[in-house]
This record gives structure tokens, C-alpha cells and sequence, in this order.
């Protein structure tokens, strides 16, 4: 059975959302342990490889989202830079590439658009911002954009900037409330980071340890039981660790689910997952960003305007919004690659991820973002969830770590009444 070792709470789980909720609960004064199957910051982690920054597949961070909010209340920085300004809308079909309207200026010059759709899109720019998103929980972000009277190139627009906003490859899949937030919080900017979303799993594991958290890296939960004294005992192949309480931020509500003590009744959403070439080159390619139209595709340029590349090179993502056999994604990204100015003689290095797990459970048409699992539903008080999947807050890595924040936080709080209640200090 290895060691023992007791504690106030145990976080299952260092990825964003976990050690968000490790450095929460450690300030809130709590004793905390992390445990990680790998090492820390799941799908967070980027590589270096020949000096390139690698993020697994483009990952871009919400100026205005619950997750800034939450790495600026922990003191965890960050730089970096917005997207290339320029974006080309991409027809497979033709092997076209255009201007694609994506601000004021590229709409007036944009070849996509007819004038009535540019009307439209215009009015759309304006009064994006001021939509209450909650009011459309009930539709999908395919039922919105058809609801904006678009003709089908105008929604096809529409369409490819809220697959980039979304992730979500089939937009009847994911519900309107979370596109048409999405949509505004990217009018609002985004952020490629400098030395890549490392920079945050650093921050934040940083954050975590400063206030007394320890990481334990290659040591998988395996069991987590609730005794009969209201402490759990979560097992790991090397020790058992007794605690008032138990964050489980696995990633995957399958993971979540394998560990709880009691079945959960969730709801869930369908996945997101995509197909990412990731490329380290030795030139900026003739074309930075350009959207799919005809294709849930996408390319973008991360450096330069990120730094994660070595002088004169460039970090281009080239994904496919739902993965399907790998060697067709394989071959439709790198045809994107190609048309975009990337030729066999620049790569430097290139790493293909078929079949990546955006985003375990995308927000339900119906029940909206307010359909997704609370952080206590676990049907067992003391354990808590956290991750991308749980909470009313953000997509992506902003719920992972809004979840990871309030998980954390109610986490250290049930620690504290326990101890009051007992006067035991575990792990004291
Ligand atoms: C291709 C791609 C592009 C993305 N782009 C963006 C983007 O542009 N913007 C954005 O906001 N988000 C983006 N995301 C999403 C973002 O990366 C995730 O939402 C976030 O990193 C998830 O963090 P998490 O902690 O919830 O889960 P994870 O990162 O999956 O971490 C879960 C951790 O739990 C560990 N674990 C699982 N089971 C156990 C166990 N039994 N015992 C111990 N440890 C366990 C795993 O090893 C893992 O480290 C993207 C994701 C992908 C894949």
C-alpha cells in the first residue's frame, strides 16, 4: 500500500483546473497534496523543440474571460500578443483563399460578402456586444446563425468564426449562450502567449507551491473512498492520502466518474475534438491566419507575434475542428499548410495530434452553460469536481479554471469547518 499520508485536501488532477484549485485551497489555508498521472499541466503543456514553442495544438487566451480573471486573483502573469490582425477565408473546394470579414475594415473589402450580408454583418458587429447570451441557452449556435438571416456564404462566415470561438466542429452540437459569449469575448481579444501556455502551468504551479501545496508528479489516483469519520482516502500506487477533502479535476468526466464514490446522475454534452499539425518553421508563411468556409479548418500564425520561435522562424497550428481518420486529417491540414505558403523545405519540426480532446463536454442546447455539472455534483459532500466540462462559467480553459477556482476554494472551506468542528489538523 506504500506510505501514508494525511492532509486537509487532495486535488486529483494538475492540470489548469487542478492546480488552480491547489493554490486556491493552500491560501485558503488548508494543507494540500496534487497528484498528477503525468507531469503537471495536462493540455496545457507546450515543448521546446530546435527552439520552437510548441502549445498542443493553437491555443489562444481570452483577454476578458473568467480564466484571466482568475490567473490575475492568484498573481499569475502573463504576455503576450494578439493575433495577426489579417485572416483569409479558405474554400477547399476551389483551393481559394480571400479576405475574410472579421473587423469593420476587412468587411468593406472583402470579396466573400455580398452587400446585403455585409449590411447584416455589420449591424451583427454592432450589436454583438450588447446581446445577453443567457437569453439563447435554448438554441444551438447553428439554429443563432441561421436566425441572423444570413445567405449561406454570410452564415458560413458566421459559422467558421464560431467554430474558432468554440471550438466545436458540429455548431448544432454546442448551445447559443456559450457561442454568443464566446463571440463577444473574442471581440474583446485574445492572446497568443510568449513561451506558450507552459508559461501559465508554471505560474500557477508556482502559485500553488509558494503557498505550501506539494505536486506529486507520475502518481495516478486509483480508488478515492469516503470512511466512516467523513475523511476520504484517495490511493495512488505509491501512498494513501487521508483528507477532509477531495478535488477530482481528471480532465474527463469518464475519469471523474471512475473515482467517485457514488454514480453520478450528469447530463453531458457532446466532446470536442480536433485534428492539430503543429509547425515549427524557418519562414513566416505567405498567408497567417485563415479560416475554413466550406471546411471546420483553420491555420494561424502564433510566431511571430507570440515569441516562441527562434529569430526569422515561425509557429503556424494548422487544425481540423472534429477529428476523423488520421490520415485524412493528415492530408486536408497539410493541403491548408501548403496553400498558405508552407513548403516541405520550411519545416524544422512538425508534430500531428490526431484526435485531441478540446473540451471533454460542450454546453448542451436546452439547459445551456446552466446545464453543465456543478462543482458539487458528486453526490458526495467534501468532493468536489473541477475542469472544462464543470460550472456555469466560460469554455475551455476559462471554466477549467473558474471551476478549479471555486472547486478549490469550497474544497478548503469544508477543510476548515471540519477542522473546527474537530479540532483535528490533518496533515498539521
Ligand atoms: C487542441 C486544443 C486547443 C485548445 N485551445 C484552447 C484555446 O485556444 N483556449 C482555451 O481557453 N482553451 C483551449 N483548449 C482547452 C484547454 O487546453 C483545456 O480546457 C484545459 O487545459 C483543461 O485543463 P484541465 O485541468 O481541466 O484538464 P487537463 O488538462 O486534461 O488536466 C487533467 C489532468 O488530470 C490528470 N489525471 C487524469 N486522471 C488522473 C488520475 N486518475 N490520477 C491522477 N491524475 C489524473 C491528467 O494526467 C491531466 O494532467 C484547447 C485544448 C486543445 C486540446
Amino acid at each position: 500500500m506504500g506510505d501514508r499520508c494525511d492532509v486537509e485536501v487532495v486535488v486529483v488532477g494538475a492540470g489548469l483546473a487542478g492546480l488552480a484549485a491547489a493554490a486556491v485551497a493552500a491560501r485558503g489555508g488548508a494543507s494540500v497534496v496534487v497528484c498528477d498521472v503525468r507531469a503537471a499541466g495536462g493540455r496545457a503543456r507546450s515543448g521546446t523543440r530546435e527552439g520552437f514553442v510548441l502549445n498542443q495544438g493553437p491555443h489562444a487566451l481570452y483577454r476578458a474571460g473568467a480564466g484571466a480573471d482568475v490567473l490575475s486573483r492568484l498573481g499569475v502573469g502573463f504576455s503576450g500578443s494578439p493575433p495577426h490582425p489579417v485572416a483569409s477565408g479558405y474554400t477547399e473546394a476551389a483551393g481559394g483563399l480571400a479576405l475574410l470579414p472579421t473587423s469593420a475594415g476587412s468587411l468593406l473589402r472583402s470579396p466573400v460578402l455580398g452587400v446585403a450580408d455585409k449590411v447584416r454583418f455589420a449591424r451583427l458587429l454592432t450589436t454583438l456586444p450588447k446581446l445577453q447570451g443567457a437569453s439563447f441557452g435554448a438554441l444551438s449556435a447553428a439554429q443563432w446563425t441561421a436566425s441572423l438571416g444570413l445567405s449561406s456564404r454570410g452564415a458560413g462566415v458566421i459559422s467558421a468564426l464560431t467554430r474558432v470561438a468554440t471550438y466545436a466542429g458540429d455548431l448544432e452540437l454546442v448551445s447559443a449562450d456559450a457561442a454568443v459569449a464566446q463571440l463577444q469575448l473574442a471581440l474583446e481579444g485574445v492572446l497568443y502567449l510568449d513561451g506558450g501556455w507552459q508559461s501559465l502551468v508554471d505560474g500557477l504551479e508556482a502559485a500553488a507551491t509558494s503557498a505550501g501545496a506539494r505536486v506529486l508528479e507520475s502518481e495516478r489516483a486509483t480508488a478515492l473512498q469516503a470512511r466512516a469519520d467523513g475523511t476520504f482516502e484517495v490511493r495512488t500506487p505509491a501512498r494513501t492520502l487521508q483528507a477532509a477533502s477531495v478535488v477530482v479535476a481528471t480532465g474527463s468526466p469518464a475519469a471523474a466518474r471512475a473515482l467517485l464514490p457514488h454514480p453520478p446522475a450528469w447530463q453531458l454534452g457532446a466532446p470536442a475534438t480536433a485534428a492539430c499539425l503543429d509547425l515549427g518553421l524557418r519562414r513566416v508563411p505567405a498567408t497567417m491566419v485563415a479560416f475554413g468556409l466550406d471546411q471546420p479548418l483553420y491555420l494561424s500564425t502564433h510566431s511571430p507575434k507570440a515569441h516562441l520561435a527562434p529569430p526569422g522562424g515561425a509557429v503556424v497550428h494548422v487544425m481540423r475542428y472534429g477529428a476523423r481518420t488520421s490520415t485524412e486529417d493528415k492530408a486536408q491540414l497539410w493541403a491548408l499548410a501548403r496553400r498558405c505558403g508552407t513548403g516541405d523545405a520550411d519545416v524544422v519540426v512538425q508534430r500531428f495530434l490526431h484526435e485531441m480532446t478540446v473540451c471533454h463536454a460542450l454546453p448542451r442546447p436546452g439547459p445551456g452553460l446552466l446545464g453543465r455539472p456543478a462543482i458539487d455534483a458528486t453526490g458526495t459532500a467534501g468532493v468536489f469536481l473541477a475542469g472544462d466540462w464543470v460550472g456555469a462559467a466560460g469554455l475551455l480553459a476559462d471554466a477549467s479554471l473558474a471551476s478549479g477556482e471555486a472547486a478549490g476554494r469550497a474544497a478548503s472551506e469544508h477543510a476548515m469547518r471540519r477542522r473546527a468542528a474537530t479540532g483535528a489538523t490533518l496533515g498539521r
